[in-house]
């Protein structure tokens, strides 16, 4: 167990309680816990959004309502689960009714949208602690179901990695609205921040073709580097065959790849499957949605290469609250 301080490290130290679940399940390490019950499998996963951390402070509510939900039903999507419900857990330092009103606006479109339904939750206010105001949170829980629901483990040397959409659109538009990068931000690349699209339908099509997946929250190589541990296997990426938005494609190279291979918040699918699988992967791609083949699994490491074979470097898998 590591004595590091990153999110992951916290997790191993002080979160994987030992206490054995009476209900057949494989464990914290993926993207929802998968529950047997019966013939039915149910996925179950959590995921908390801060205003200040997840959201700007002014950023608009019904976006942070409709993004609460897809960044759950995005971890329902990894599994390949049908989503059906959730809970929300949400703590306010007042009720401002104008904020909540658009905020809700969001929450049942996204809840809509995918036919998961709000069965409960809680309401709770925060209070300022030493002067310092404490930052409105939302917790969803959600759940959905399906009969051979997917994990991180399972990936197989041969296999091929693919990943769905543009990857690092996000990024890119957080990039721009910090002022770290002086381009002008276009509405494309504001709306796949805001209202990132959870790849619901391809995940259920998925099963029975995909071996392993997770879905691109954190950073690309940071969420394939989590099916590489969990299958205890390698990659190997060629950087030139993601596909790539005409916005993201403005800017130099070198941001581009940063983008893609770390940048955050994409909520795109990345899996591993057989070659046999290969025409019928390609048969799901869409122009909202293509499709890439962007490597294969090796044995072991993570060798990152451009079309020609040069090795392309980078500075860090991707975001970690705490690293
Ligand atoms: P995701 O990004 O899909 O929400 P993460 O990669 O952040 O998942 O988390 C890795 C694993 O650790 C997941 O299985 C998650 O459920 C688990 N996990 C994260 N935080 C905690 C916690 N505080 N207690 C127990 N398990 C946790
Ligand atoms: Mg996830």
């Amino acid at each position: 167990m590591g004595q590091g301080s990153s999110e992951f490290d916290l997790i191993a130290r002080y979160f994987c309680l030992g206490v054995p679940s009476v209900w057949d399940s494989q464990g914290i390490g993926d993207d929802c816990a998968i529950v047997k019950i019966g013939e039915t499998s149910v996925a179950i996963t959590v995921d908390t959004v801060a205003l200040g951390t997840h959201f700007f402070d002014d950023a608009d509510p019904y976006t942070v309502g409709r993004k609460a939900l897809a960044v759950n039903l995005s971890d329902l999507a990894a599994a390949g689960a049908i989503p059906r419900a959730f809970f929300l857990a949400i703590s306010l330092p007042n009720a401002d009714n104008a904020w909540l009103k658009r905020f809700s606006c969001g929450l049942q479109e996204e809840a809509s949208r995918y036919g998961c339904a709000l069965l409960g939750g809680d309401t709770t206010r925060t209070v300022s602690v030493n002067g310092m105001p404490a930052s409105a949170t939302m917790t969803i829980t959600a759940m959905g179901e399906g009969q051979t629901l997917r994990t991180r483990q399972g990936a197989q040397v041969g296999d091929d990695i693919w990943v769905s959409g543009t990857l690092g659109d996000a990024y890119a538009a957080l990039k721009m609205r910090w002022g770290h990068w002086t381009d002008s931000l276009t509405d494309y690349l504001a709306s796949r921040m805001d209202t990132p699209t959870p790849r619901v339908a391809l995940g259920q099509a998925l099963n029975g073709l995909a071996h392993a997946s997770a879905d691109v929250s954190d950073g690309f190589l940071a969420d394939l580097e989590h099916i590489l541990e969990r299958s205890h296997l390698g990659a190997k990426l060629n950087v030139d065959a993601f596909a790539i938005s005409a916005d993201l494609a403005r800017l130099p190279r070198d941001r581009q790849l940063e983008a893609i291979l770390t940048g955050g918040d994409d909520y795109e699918l990345v899996w591993t499957a057989p070659k046999s699988a290969r025409e019928r992967i390609k048969a799901l791609a869409s122009d909202d949605c293509p499709l890439s083949l962007v490597g294969e699994i090796v044995a072991e490491g993570l060798l990152v290469e451009d079309a020609s074979g040069r090795t392309v470097t980078y500075d860090r898998l991707g975001f970690d609250h705490f690293g």
